[in-house]
């Protein structure tokens, strides 16, 4: 059978949809359903191969479940399935697709179609889908930024802290507007004019050998990486970590920047509205991140075991 294409690649043979693993084909929707206004939240997972030991890690998959159900919960959700079903779900799907490379792992939960915007509160459906997508960890030049004219949503806007869809039509716009002008990357600044967070990244600085980055009261997502990168900082690098507001000018003149999230993983910032970003390279705290990151999610290091959950 000919495959078409998902939004990100190659489509699955099999996606889960309400309690089910079905073939791409039948896991349809129709066309009414809510997810055509965006009321919808999301997560995006990553799992990564590691071919010395022919496995299967799937990286804080509990931190993002954890996360996909506070979205529930703050956007007054009805589910009938229980973190532990998407848990176990999600690994099931990842078995029955047979995969021996990196992928994501996308679980969706949409309001069904008699919810409507005046009683925003009720029944869901969820589905997870899966598909390739290698690392880009290893990649040797540093992405130009440009800082977007765009505002960052506000917490009493839209939930920012939370991956709701709706939020991504502000993500989207700031993004466009950049790559459009010849960057790689967007930043965004909040309402109080601070430094926020990428589009689909938070941020992080290097300063005199500190890592400092926007606190979560910033408008920032509240990023599973944001915190793993933290934490691997603090306790295996041993740098002083803060967590605090950060202006504009600031990040121009930085020793070192960089995105993360699950799909940027550790993206080294070349240049900001083209001030070149240290000397343009790779930063030496960035590459030492890298180098971690990339051992701690594929199993190389064996520290910090909570953190991946081995497909079988
Ligand atoms: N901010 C935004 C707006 C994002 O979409 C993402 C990607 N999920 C992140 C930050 C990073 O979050 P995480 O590390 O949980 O993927």
């Amino acid at each position: 059978m000919a495959k078409s294409k998902s939004f990100w690649g190659e489509h699955p043979e099999h996606i889960w949809l309400d309690g089910e693993i079905v073939p791409w084909d039948q896991a349809t929707m129709h066309v009414t359903q809510g997810h055509i206004f965006a009321h919808s939240i999301f997560e995006g997972i990553r799992a990564y191969w590691n071919q010395d030991q022919e496995k299967l890690y799937v990286f804080q998959l509990d931190a993002h479940l954890e996360r996909l159900y506070r979205s529930i919960k703050l956007m007054r959700m009805e589910t009938d399935f229980t973190l532990e079903d998407l848990r176990t779900s999600s690994i099931e799907l990842c078995l029955k697709n047979e995969y021996r490379e990196d992928i994501y792992v996308f679980p969706s939960v949409y309001f069904q179609s008699h919810v409507y915007l005046n009683k925003m509160v009720g029944p869901t459906h969820t589905y997870i889908q899966t598909f390739p997508h290698a690392s880009e960890l290893d990649r040797t030049e540093g992405a130009t930024c440009g800082i977007s004219s765009w505002t960052r949503i506000t917490d009493n806007m839209l939930p920012a802290r939370i991956k709701c869809w709706a939020n991504y039509r502000n993500s989207a716009i700031a993004w466009t507007q950049e790559s459009l002008s010849g960057f790689d990357e967007a930043i965004m600044m909040n309402t109080h004019g601070k430094i926020c967070e990428a589009p689909g990244a938070c941020l992080g600085m290097v300063q005199d050998g500190v890592l400092l980055t926007p606190s979560v009261t910033s408008d920032i997502l509240v990023s599973v990486t944001r915190n793993t990168i933290l934490q691997i900082a603090r306790e295996v690098l041993g740098m002083p970590v803060v967590e605090r507001e950060i202006d504009r000018t600031e990040i121009y003149t930085a020793d070192e920047i960089f995105l993360c999230g699950t799909g940027a993983e550790i993206k080294p910032v070349s240049s900001i509205d083209h001030y070149t970003i240290g000397d343009g390279g790779i930063g030496p705290v960035t590459q030492q991140l890298r180098q971690v990151y990339n051992d701690l999610i594929r199993g190389i290091d064996t520290r910090y075991p909570e953190w991946r959950t081995e497909v079988m």
